[in-house]
């Protein structure tokens, strides 16, 4: 069975109560909770415990934006996987293009981050994705490759599948405008390859989310394709009702 993870990126959007308004929104309309499609909110740090509070008997599943690689220590400002761990989170996203165009992340730290949170049991979910001068430059595979090979470097193939991968082409992320389903599929098709080579068949069953302007108008035709299995959405996910109209698409399409 095909499966999918649908989560929200809230990145530095919503105060205490604007969450509490969102959150319960969502769970007003979260249909059930479905053992191959997942739903994942990941608000600020600051809210998370509160979140989590909320829903932590539904079946919705709870991820931070960002995390350190050090368990502890002298690191002002830093939060380790351990309290994310505490505060409820299954999930961490790393590697989002805004962390690496704005705060200086690199494939190493990605690196780093990813096996900080494996040895914590938390779910990383590692973006990729090329600039729209790479993808002009023809150079699209070869920073895929790069942010594959590096990011994931010292991973075993048992490993893989605690592992998601986004797909998010930076050029789409915030624009409203998706790459093209023949974009996505020939990018998806590409990344299961190398994953398969890298891992072996296990990464048949790795998580492969694309995102990048996804709504719930261009979710069913994305999710229809043999190795997109699920979406990191920002915008629309700020919306209880877009959000769960994908999710809604990706039940119908499981
Ligand atoms: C994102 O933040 O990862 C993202 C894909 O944003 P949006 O859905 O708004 O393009």
């Amino acid at each position: 069975m095909k499966k999918y993870l649908i989560a929200g990126n809230w990145k530095m959007h919503k105060n205490i109560s604007e969450s509490e308004e969102l959150i319960d929104a969502i769970k007003s309309k979260f249909p059930q909770e479905d053992e191959n499609v997942k739903l994942l909110v990941a608000p600020t740090f600051t809210n998370l415990y509160f979140v989590y509070q909320k829903i932590k008997d539904t079946g919705i599943y709870l991820g931070a934006q960002n995390c350190h690689w050090e368990s502890s220590g002298a690191f002002t400002g830093e939060i380790s996987p351990d309290m994310l761990k505490s505060v409820g989170c299954n999930y961490v996203i790393i590697g989002h293009s805004e962390r690496r165009a704005m705060f200086g992340e690199t494939n190493e730290k990605i690196n780093k981050k990813l096996h900080a949170l494996l040895s914590n049991s938390l779910n990383p979910i590692v973006c990729i994705g090329e600039t729209l001068q790479q993808r002009q430059a023809g150079k699209t595979f070869d920073v895929l490759e790069d942010q594959l090979t590096n990011g994931l470097k010292g991973i075993s193939n048992e490993q893989i599948n605690n592992i998601v991968i986004a797909y998010e082409p930076v050029w789409a992320i915030g624009t409203g405008v998706a790459a093209t389903i023949e974009q996505v599929d020939e990018a998806h098709n590409w990344i299961r390859e190398k994953l398969v080579n890298l891992f072996g068949e296990t990464a048949m069953q790795t998580i492969i989310q694309y995102g990048g302007s996804v709504n719930e108008n261009n979710s069913a035709e994305l999710f229809s394709l043999e190795n997109v299995n699920g979406a990191l959405i920002g915008g629309a996910s700020l919306k209880a009702d877009s959000f769960i109209k994908i999710y809604k698409n990706a039940l119908d399409a499981e």
